[in-house]
C-alpha cells in the first residue's frame, strides 16, 4: 500500500485536476488500513480510470483510493471469469478475445475499469455491463459482501465500493469475438469525437438525445477558455488547449441553461463532478 500524491491532470481522461492525496490499495488486507487515514483527510474518493470525472481544486483535501495489485487480476476456471475492480475494460476484452468469450465486445473503446463501469453501469445503446454480471464483491461496513441481486438502470449502477465481479459470458469462436470487437471499435471511431474528454456530459433524457438538444440550442463549437463543445457531437466537451475546471464547468452550466430555456428539459449530468 502506497500513500502519496498524484496529479489528476495526468490521471483523468479530460486531463484536468489538482495534485491530490492518493493511496494505492493492492489487496483486501490493505482495505482495513484505509480507515486509519479517516481523520487526516476531509473524505475519500474511489477512483477507477478517471474517464468520467471533472475534478476541482476543492478535491485537494480528499484521499483518492485507487485499486491495483490483486485487484488487477482476472481469474478464469474455464467456466467463470472473475475480474478485479481495477482491471481495465480493454484488458478484460483482450482476455475475452484470447479465450473466445462473448458478451462485452460492445464495450470496445470505453476507457473504464471494471469498478468504474459497474458503478456507472456503463453502456452503449440498450446494452450495459450489469446485464453481463452474475455477482459483485463489495466492501460494505468494512466487510466484503457478495451481491447476487441488484437493481440498476440506465447509467446508474451499483453505488458501492466495488472490489471484483463475476461475469457471465458465452463461449464461442475467438475470431467471432474479435470480429464483434472490431466492429464495435470502428462504429465508436465513426460516431465519437477524438480528443481529451470525459465521454458524454449528460445522460440522454428518455426518448431523446442530449447531444441533439444541445446542438439545437446552437452550442456546437462554443468555447470557454481552452474547452470547446465538440463540433462533431454536442454531448462532448473537449479540452483543446490547457482547459481549466472552470472553463469546462461554464460550458456545462451554459448547456444546462440553454436546453432548459428552449425545451423546458433539465439535463441530468452523467459526468461526476468532484
Ligand atoms: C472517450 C470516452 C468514451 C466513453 N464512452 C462511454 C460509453 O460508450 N458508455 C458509457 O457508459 N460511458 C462512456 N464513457 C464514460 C466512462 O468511461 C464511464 O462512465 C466509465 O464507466 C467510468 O469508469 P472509470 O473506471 O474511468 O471510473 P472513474 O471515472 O474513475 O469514476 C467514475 C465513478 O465510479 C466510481 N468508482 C470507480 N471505481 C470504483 C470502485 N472500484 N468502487 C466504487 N466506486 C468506483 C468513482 O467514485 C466515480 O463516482 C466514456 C468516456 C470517455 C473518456
Amino acid at each position: 500500500m502506497k500513500l502519496g500524491k498524484e496529479d489528476l491532470s495526468k490521471k483523468t481522461t479530460i486531463r484536468i485536476g489538482p495534485v491530490v492525496n492518493w493511496i494505492q490499495i493492492e489487496s483486501v488486507e490493505d482495505l482495513s488500513a484505509i480507515d486509519t487515514y479517516k481523520k487526516q483527510f476531509s473524505g475519500q474518493f474511489w477512483i477507477g480510470n478517471g474517464s468520467n470525472l471533472l475534478v476541482s481544486d476543492a478535491a485537494k483535501n480528499l484521499l483518492f483510493i485507487s485499486l491495483s495489485g490483486k485487484f488487477n487480476l482476472i481469474e478464469y476456471d474455464g467456466q467463470t471469469v472473475i475480474a478485479g475492480a481495477g482491471v481495465k475494460i480493454s484488458t478484460l476484452l483482450d482476455f475475452c478475445i484470447k479465450n473466445g468469450l462473448s458478451g462485452l465486445e460492445w464495450m470496445a473503446g470505453i476507457p473504464a475499469t471494471v469498478g468504474g463501469a459497474i458503478f456507472m453501469n456503463a453502456g452503449v445503446g440498450v446494452d450495459c455491463i450489469l446485464n453481463h454480471i452474475k455477482s459483485i464483491d463489495c466492501l460494505i461496513d468494512g466487510r466484503i459482501a457478495e451481491l447476487r441481486e441488484f437493481d440498476f438502470e440506465y447509467r446508474k449502477g451499483i453505488e458501492r465500493k466495488i472490489l471484483s465481479a463475476k461475469f457471465e459470458f458465452c463461449k464461442t469462436d475467438k475470431a467471432q469475438v474479435y470480429g464483434n470487437f472490431e466492429a464495435a471499435r470502428a462504429a465508436r471511431i465513426k460516431r465519437q469525437p477524438s480528443g481529451r474528454s470525459f465521454g458524454s456530459i449528460f445522460k440522454n433524457p428518455r426518448g431523446l438525445y442530449a447531444g441533439k438538444l444541445i446542438e439545437e440550442c446552437g452550442l456546437k463549437g462554443m468555447t470557454s477558455g481552452g474547452a470547446v463543445i465538440s463540433e462533431r457531437h454536442a454531448n462532448f466537451i473537449i479540452n483543446r488547449t490547457g482547459a481549466s475546471f472552470d472553463d469546462v464547468y461554464n460550458l456545462i452550466l451554459e448547456a444546462e441553461k440553454r436546453v432548459y430555456e428552449k425545451f423546458g428539459i433539465i439535463l441530468a449530468r452523467e459526468v461526476k463532478i468532484v
